[in-house]
């Protein structure tokens, strides 16, 4: 369709590397599971967006900002979140876990003690961490993106880091050389988010275009067009 001269294009705001959600494939073409999310729901609803990938903690201050109307990064719907923010209906289940070398003996947080942890700047898996640091004696690092953070573990600069499972697990899955515990924890589920009050229109769009998403099979196509059965 074309563009009216007096459509509102929504600025929408995401993380850089959070694979499934968002990254870059080989082609430096930004994709992911928000990313095709996104897409379906604006042509689904006729609405115009542009994305741009600023990081997690960048994403937010933006948006507080006024500088983007929308956040999709994998961000969790969280009660403290949605004093300042308006979430959409929930799309994705996920939750926090802990990750270490492949070839680690670290198996529970007790042997955290006196190390340090790797976590990223504004995340739930930092929150997590820094809750529970004092009690098992550990100090927190925290990293840009999620990318330096794995490095961190990897070059030995922490012996761990607390991100969201599935996208930890989906680089391990793809080689990166860390291991998941089996314990996850501070469960929570995705959505998309604006300032409190500032686009309901936008909130009320995402809904009806996701339902309508999940309903046609178009949501589920994009899982499985990312995730492996
Ligand atoms: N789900 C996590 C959060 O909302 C991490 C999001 C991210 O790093 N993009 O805090």
């Amino acid at each position: 369709a074309e563009k009216k001269s007096s459509e509102k294009t929504y600025i929408i705001n995401t993380d850089t590397t959070f694979a499934p959600f968002e990254f870059e494939n080989d082609k430096g073409q930004l994709v992911g599971i928000d990313m095709d999310i996104l897409k379906a729901i604006a042509i689904d609803q006729n609405f115009v967006c542009e994305v741009v990938p600023v990081g997690f903690s960048a994403a937010t201050t933006a948006l507080e900002a006024g500088e983007c109307d929308g956040v999709i990064a994998g961000m969790s719907i969280t009660d403290q979140r949605k004093e300042k923010y308006d979430f959409s209906d929930p799309y994705f289940d996920s939750g926090v876990g802990m990750a270490v070398l492949a070839d680690s003996d670290i198996d529970s947080y007790e042997k955290l003690n006196g190390q340090n942890v790797a976590a990223k700047i504004g995340t739930e898996g930092c929150k997590f961490a820094e809750s529970i640091a004092d009690k098992y004696g550990f100090t927190v690092t925290q990293y840009e993106d999620s990318a330096t953070m794995y490095q961190a573990v990897l070059a030995g600069e922490a012996v761990a880091c607390f991100e969201d499972y599935p996208v930890v697990g989906y680089e391990i899955s793809r080689g990166l050389g860390l291991k998941l515990l089996p314990t996850i924890e501070a469960g929570n589920s995705y959505g998309f988010a604006t300032m409190k009050g500032e686009n309901p229109e936008l909130v009320e769009m995402f809904n009806k275009g996701l339902a309508n998403i999940k309903a046609n099979g178009k949501y589920q196509e994009i899982l499985d067009t990312y995730i492996a059965k």
